[in-house]
């Protein structure tokens, strides 16, 4: 039994002012989707002690956007895990495509990052997904499966025991094309039975989301889908009212 999950991305956005209403608004819809269904917020690093504050005694749970290999030491720039983890978060975002397209991260890379979140108690959402070029080429799953493959090479196929995957199509990312509920099942059950090839028990527990132009219309028919174990959202998690009509819809299938 997977419960859904619903993940906010705000990437590079907030204020104070923005990220403070924004929480408020989602205490209450985090914490009436509860038990059906868990919601979290990955936030820019300077707004994690602000989330922790705001939300520390609801539901809602939240995450970083990234996290370094490194915990300490001359690493200007970077977020340790065990900063993180110090910060209440749950979880570390590793792999984005936005990491991986504007800062040149390798899978064998973000697979470290992925043992360096886990090993310090956070929860690593393994973004993978193909590019524009790839779907019309119909290589979907070889870019998927490589993506997988230094995680399971790196850190073991029970890691995914305490992980979460999103499948992200690149060419559905901020572009407000989202993959249609049919394209979006089909690669979620590849993944699975990716992942069934080295452990069905694992395979069969782990969380995969859906991201990629995730809105309040898209959601309920993409949430129905048996595979889909909610969303990861970025545009539309900025907007409270779209992020709890996107909530709705996990509870709903849930
Ligand atoms: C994302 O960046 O993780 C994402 C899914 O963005 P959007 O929902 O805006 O496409």
């Amino acid at each position: 039994m997977r419960t859904p999950l619903v993940m906010g991305n705000w990437k590079l956005n907030g204020t104070k002012d923005s990220v403070t209403a924004l929480v408020n608004d989602l205490l209450q819809p985090a914490n009436e989707a509860a038990p059906k269904a868990e919601v979290a917020v990955c936030a820019p690093a300077v707004f994690i002690g602000m989330v922790e504050q705001l939300a520390s005694s609801s539901k809602l749970q939240w995450g970083s956007e990234d996290c370094d290999i490194h915990t300490q030491g001359a690493f200007t720039g970077e977020n340790s895990p065990v900063m993180l983890r110090e910060f209440g978060c749950t979880y570390a975002i590793v792999g984005h495509s936005e990491r991986r397209d504007y800062h040149k991260e390798s899978s064998e890379y973000v697979a470290q990052k992925y043992k360096a979140a886990q090993e310090n108690g956070l929860i690593p959402v393994l973004c993978v997904g193909e590019s524009e070029a790839d779907f019309d080429a119909g290589r979907t799953m070889d870019v998927v499966r490589e993506e997988l493959k230094a995680v399971i090479d790196l850190c073991g196929i029970k890691s995914f025991e305490k992980a979460v995957i999103a499948y992200e199509p690149i060419w559905a990312i901020g572009t407000g094309k989202t993959a249609t509920p049919e394209i979006a099942q089909k690669v979620h059950q590849d993944i699975r039975e990716y992942l069934a090839s080295f452990d069905a028990e694992v395979a069969a527990g782990v969380r995969i989301l859906y991201g990629g132009s995730c809105n309040a219309k898209t959601a309920p028919d993409l949430f129905s889908q048996k595979d889909i174990d909610g969303g990861l959202v970025g545009g539309a998690s900025l907007k409270a009212a779209d992020f709890a009509a996107i909530i709705k819809a996990a509870v709903d299938n849930a």
